[in-house]
């Protein structure tokens, strides 16, 4: 085939253990999925079910510093678990939704909290507050082979050195079968695709300079400043 210009380059991320490489496909990221940060914004977790919004490829940053994003006053980390779909499908049983995991990473839901409280007070679509030009710092996948699938561990963000965000994956509103089991009714779910699983409690705001640390009990860890 040939392309009027050269065509873009699939995004991907390291894995553990290999040289190969994970292409990543779609972004799907879950809203509100712990209780304690679903209050901390305002809402009630027990009479609003957890969303999904998505980021673009474009979105994916790895083992580079964080560049501040334009047109913003107040961005925040939300830390995530990261769930990379080896297989896909559509109406995926939640009892088989596991043996569509590859792996797990760490990864940061970095958001321009300003222009999505705006957004969301005029009803309007979150991209420009999520879906920006590496909006998702994201480790290596280790595969789900080496761990096995995490159902609880902590889940931890340091800001120069001072824990900010603190949850557990046991705290997880909609559990990962339960996630992927739901998606894939709204979505053909397809090998390469991410899931952030959504942020515990104590989101908050980075400023250039700052070294943001996030670990995930059991499936590891990533470093990077704000530039
Ligand atoms: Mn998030």
């Amino acid at each position: 085939m040939e392309y009027v210009f050269p065509a873009p380059q699939t995004p991907s991320l390291a894995v553990e253990g290999t040289n190969a490489r994970f292409p990543v496909g779609r972004i799907f990221c879950v809203g509100r999925n712990y209780a304690e940060h679903a209050r901390e914004m305002g809402h009630d977790p027990n009479r609003e079910p957890p969303f999904f919004f998505m980021k673009p490829g474009t979105a994916i940053l790895e083992g580079k510093d964080f560049p501040y994003p334009s047109q913003t006053k107040d961005v925040h980390h939300e830390m995530e678990l990261v769930v990379a779909l080896g297989k896909g499908g559509a109406n995926i049983p939640e009892a088989m939704a596991l043996e569509h995991i590859f792996g797990y990473a760490v990864g940061l839901d970095m958001t321009r909290r300003d222009l999505q409280g705006e957004a969301k007070k005029m009803g309007r679509p979150w991209d420009t507050g999520k879906a920006f030009d590496y909006s998702a710092p994201c480790s290596a996948i280790v595969p789900a082979a080496k761990i096995g699938h995490p159902a609880k561990g902590a889940v931890v963000l340091e800001v120069n050195g001072q824990v900010k965000q603190k949850g557990d994956l046991a705290e997880l509103i909609w559990k990962i079968p339960e996630m992927i089991a739901f998606l894939s009714t709204l979505f053909e779910l397809k090998p390469g695709d991410l899931i952030f699983t959504g942020t515990p409690a104590g989101v908050g705001p980075v400023q250039k300079g700052d070294t943001l640390k996030g670990s995930v009990a059991g499936v590891g860890t990533i470093t990077f400043k704000v530039v």
